[in-house]
């Protein structure tokens, strides 16, 4: 053998035994670094864990940031340990007692995830009240916690509404007496929104008139809002296209004129009948000058059965409602008014329309921005 190569292979051999000798005492070493314990809880959190016993039970599961603050406030109750785990930890005042409280009226995790993740009011109002099936009021849009115990009253007492009547219904005010208790609105608001909902439980101020009456073609004292005049002109056209043929009887109305109007049906028919078909002033959509009443040519104050239909049918295209159809007294709180209508302008109009709701409805579920 050549020598070169012996001594080549000598120092070949010599540095593999050297790399080896190296790798087997690095991994010496670091099996030699003390086991540490591993917990992924705060020192806080692991001190009570070991306190009351429970230090393996939770360390074998999943990390819940719940169970850890929990811990660190030192109420943690064993009863609840499974339920804790699916509660999502939120950043609330007084996390753990409110949990526990929660749990202590029976809600479940679902239903606890559900209400602290949703606005304080939720929690204050649930907290001081005994357990209600909350999440059936979740898919609601126009669910208003603050109205709660007065759904739940509600409901008892018509108990052949579903609970998406309920709500709306509430909402609307219909569990108190009309005119009981109502918003008035600003003479701005009234001015600027084509869209307002005037009822009985909605009233526009006394002195409001709005700035942009005009008059309509068939009478030079028949005043309605610009927007609504012109869009009127269009109906009546259209109607007269269609042999549809009728004539506005009662426009703009106001205040003063609404007060002389119900004051006299009071006198003829009493306030409870009077109240039935006729706004108070303040409380009229004819004080909008965005209502009209209209009639056939035959028939004078109606609107012939046929006219009525065609108005269903139509009139939306225009940008106006029957403000009051027949079937929904108990919601509009007036007796069916087939020759009232009302302007929305005609992309509200078309949705109220499609809809199949009063419009107190519609304002209530699509336009009021839920608080
Ligand atoms: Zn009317």
């Amino acid at each position: 053998m050549n020598k070169k190569l012996k001594i080549f292979l000598i120092i070949l051999l010599i540095l593999i035994i050297l790399t080896v000798i190296i790798i087997t005492t690095l991994k010496l070493l670091k099996n030699d670094e003390p086991i540490k314990e591993t917990s992924l809880y705060s020192d806080k959190a692991v001190n009570v864990m070991k306190q009351i016993n429970l230090y393996d039970e939770i360390n074998n599961k999943n990390y819940s940031r719940t169970i850890e603050v929990l811990l660190e406030d030192n109420k943690l109750e064993k009863l609840y340990l499974e339920e804790y785990y699916q509660i999502e930890y939120t950043n609330i005042n007084n996390f753990s007692t409110t949990i526990n409280k929660l749990l202590d009226k029976k809600y479940n995790s679902e239903e606890i995830n559900y209400i602290i993740n949703n606005k304080k009011e939720y929690l204050n109002i649930i907290l001081n009240m005994n357990y209600i099936d909350i999440l059936a009021f979740k898919d609601i849009p126009n669910f208003n916690i603050k109205n709660l115990d007065r759904y739940l009253n509600y409901q008892e007492e018509y108990k052949e509404y579903d609970l998406k009547t309920v709500v709306t219904y509430v909402n609307i005010g219909l569990d108190k007496e009309g005119y009981s208790e109502y918003t008035e609105y600003t003479k701005k608001e009234a001015q600027n929104d084509i869209t307002i909902l005037v009822n009985k439980y909605h009233k526009l101020p006394d002195d409001y008139v709005p700035s942009d009456l005009v008059s309509l073609s068939y009478s030079s004292s028949y005043y309605l809002r610009k927007e609504a005049a012109e869009a009127f002109e269009k109906l009546t056209n259209a109607g007269i296209l269609d042999g549809v043929i009728f004539y506005p009887f009662s426009p703009y109305r106001s205040y003063d004129l609404q007060d002389r109007l119900y004051t006299g049906y009071v006198a003829r028919d009493g306030q409870k009948a009077a109240d039935t078909y006729s706004a108070r002033p303040g409380f009229s959509e004819h004080q909008l000058g965005l209502a009209v009443d209209v009639r056939s040519s035959t028939l004078p104050d109606n609107l012939t059965p046929e006219h009525y239909e065609w108005m269903l049918n139509n009139s939306y295209k225009y940008g106006f409602i029957v403000r009051y159809p027949k079937g929904c007294q108990h919601i509009t709180q007036f007796m069916e008014e087939p020759w009232h209508l009302r302007y929305l302008g005609v992309e509200v109009a078309t949705k109220v329309h499609d809809s199949g709701l009063t419009y107190d409805e519609y304002y209530d579920i699509y336009i009021k921005t839920q608080e």
